[in-house]
């Protein structure tokens, strides 16, 4: 039996290295070396809690990751595009392509989703994967499979264009720049958005935004009234767009009141309870419009030609780099250094 290192969490902040055998790829499917690993915010819920919602390891072990890159060496049966020694990037998600939302277009809802990293499916944090082939994406020639491996966050942040309906020109209000809100504002770049406002209280995540393409950055340990400022740089009125990229009581509420009436909140951050307030009663009079966000759809070949032709840069977003064998470092990084740490990647 062909074997390969994995990185199995076997309790709360637990990870060791372990032997699994080696993937073989079904019919269209293709093996893929993995090179680079994101750490994501979702891993992080999994490997403190061992849970996020519904989903949990039930005292199973896990492989975590998601967000990844990697070279083909072996080439299942029918597959029709792929060479052995082709680098791609992973779509996470494997839907069924059966069930009536799968029909419909709207695979990011499937009935019968696999996805990668969350329990009960493993994830991408071990030397090989087998993976469908019409969910690997051939990168440029230019694109380092570090890049790669951050295409997934940012296809989040299209998507979130995409449900939002925001249009060329409009101004928008982006409320917290971890890795998320940074891709978000990445997407509002390239979709054209006009004034993009980033709130943050790390003045290097906000330095961090204007580089990536925030306009305006505000501070609220450094201003005393958040919503004037963002009326003043709206002409008066407010952003007709906002993206709320934190997921907490505070920031779910307090984004209402950075919109125009008429506006629309788009909620991408990860709440894990329910029953945060929200001002429902003002809502209502001033017509707002809720969005939210689960997974993507056609769109990872997408995000890498905005990246290709420069519509967009997130390059800049990984701050840490850790190898195989740090993995668990990687993590406790990821965890205990908020500041600083906004893209962590694993190279294998
Ligand atoms: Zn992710
Ligand atoms: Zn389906």
């Amino acid at each position: 039996m062909e074997t390969m290192r994995a990185w199995v969490l076997r309790d709360k902040r637990k990870m060791q290295i372990e032997e699994r055998e080696m993937p073989v790829p079904k019919d269209g499917e293709v093996l893929i070396k993995i090179k680079s690993m994101g750490v994501c915010g979702s891993d992080l819920h999994f490997y403190t809690d061992l849970k996020i919602g519904d989903y949990g390891t039930n005292g199973n072990p896990l492989i975590l990751g998601h967000e990844c890159s990697g070279e083909i060496v072996k080439i299942g049966e029918n597959c029709t595009k792929s060479e052995v020694g082709d680098r791609v990037i992973i779509e996470p998600g494997i839907p069924c392509m059966h069930c009536d939302e799968c029909r419909a277009g709207r695979y990011n809802f499937c009935h019968d989703m696999y996805f990668m990293g969350t329990p009960p499916w493993d994830g991408c944090m071990c030397e090989y994967v087998a993976w469908p082939e019409f969910l690997t994406y051939k990168m440029p020639e230019e694109m380092t499979y570090q890049e790669g491996a951050m295409i997934e966050p940012f296809v989040v942040g299209l998507q979130a264009m995409r449900n939002s309906g925001i249009g060329f020109s409009d101004n928008a209000v982006v409320v917290g720049c971890g890795a998320i809100g940074m891709m978000t504002i990445a997407a509002l770049k390239a979709e054209g958005a006009g004034r993009i406002i980033a709130v943050d209280m790390e003045p290097f995540k906000l330095d961090m935004a204007l580089k990536i393409g925030a306009t305006d950055v505000i501070n609220p340990k450094e201003c005393s009234d958040v919503v004037s400022e963002i009326k003043k740089m709206t002409d008066g009125w407010g952003a007709q767009y906002a993206f709320e990229c934190v997921g907490s009581a505070k920031t779910v509420y307090d984004i209402n009141s950075y919109v125009r009436d008429g506006g629309t909140i788009t909620y991408i951050g990860l709440m894990i309870n329910d029953g945060a307030p929200m001002p429902m009663a003002s809502a209502v009079m001033r017509g707002l419009t809720y969005k939210t966000l689960i997974r993507y759809t056609n769109l990872f070949d997408r995000a890498m030609l905005l990246l290709k032709y420069g519509r967009a840069d997130i390059k800049p977003l990984m701050t840490h780099e850790y190898t195989f064998e740090q993995g668990d470092e990687a993590f406790e990084k990821a965890l205990n250094d908020k500041k600083n740490a906004i893209k962590i990647v694993v190279n294998f």
